[in-house]
């Protein structure tokens, strides 16, 4: 694709943007969305968002943080607690042994959350996709795009992405190529709510879909 196509393909995610956030009212906030500018909630949150349902995730995020919402009273919690808490997460075990190893850390370093990619990424739990989440809703960093399925399958489906991207850091890289600069910190949002109402895994609602004469629907 050269520049010129780059160009097209920006105005057509410009008019996508446009024309789901006019149909995203009534659309339940996503579970990251209650903790801008909160980085150890941010923190917790997005990892315990990994291959979790956003209701459990809200669920989740909310028990947790009424035991605890800091590192160190995180640490003063017993396994049953923060079990009890996170039951509905995936993996809530491992999850469990995440939060411990973050909060040690964290304490250690003050309690300071880390604003870089890679410090985030040496906390045990925390891969590429939770580490840009992180800090696009603690510190509003949008550098990259967080992609999570719902973003891989909606630009695959839509045609920002080649169909064959597999990989969450090469799909951030190719859809900034496409997406207009100023989009990229809300799409993750955006299509995580978009995801669930509309562009859903299985079965998509594209006879409402609002976008459906702009997207070519690939593989579905
Ligand atoms: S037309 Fe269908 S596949 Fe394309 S974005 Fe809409 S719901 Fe998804």
């Amino acid at each position: 694709m050269d520049d010129q196509e780059h160009a097209t393909e920006r105005e057509r995610a410009r008019e996508i943007y446009r024309r789901i956030v006019a149909v995203s009212g009534g659309w339940e906030p996503t579970a990251l969305s209650y903790y801008e500018g909160q980085p150890f909630k941010a923190l917790v949150a997005s990892m315990l968002s990994a291959q979790t349902r956003e209701e459990h995730t809200i669920a989740a995020t909310r028990a947790l943080f009424a035991l605890a919402d800091n590192p160190s009273d995180m640490l003063k919690l017993t396994d049953e607690q923060i079990l009890g808490a996170i039951r509905r997460v995936n993996y809530p075990l491992v999850k469990a042994g995440y939060l411990r190893d973050i909060s040690t850390k964290l304490v250690e370093r003050g309690g300071d959350v880390p604003e870089t990619i890679e410090a985030l990424m040496a906390l045990k739990g925390v891969g590429w996709k939770v580490a840009v989440l992180t800090l696009a809703v603690a510190y509003g960093r949008t550098e990259d795009i967080t992609v999570d399925v719902h973003v891989l399958r909606i630009s695959i489906r839509m045609g920002l992405i080649p169909r064959e991207t597999k990989q969450p850091p090469r799909a951030n890289e190719l859809l900034k190529l496409v997406m207009p600069r100023e989009l990229w910190g809300e799409w993750n949002g955006l299509m995580v709510q978009f995801g669930r109402a509309i562009c859903t895994p299985t079965y998509p609602k594209c006879k409402i879909c609002p976008v459906r004469d702009l997207c070519p629907r690939i593989g579905v």
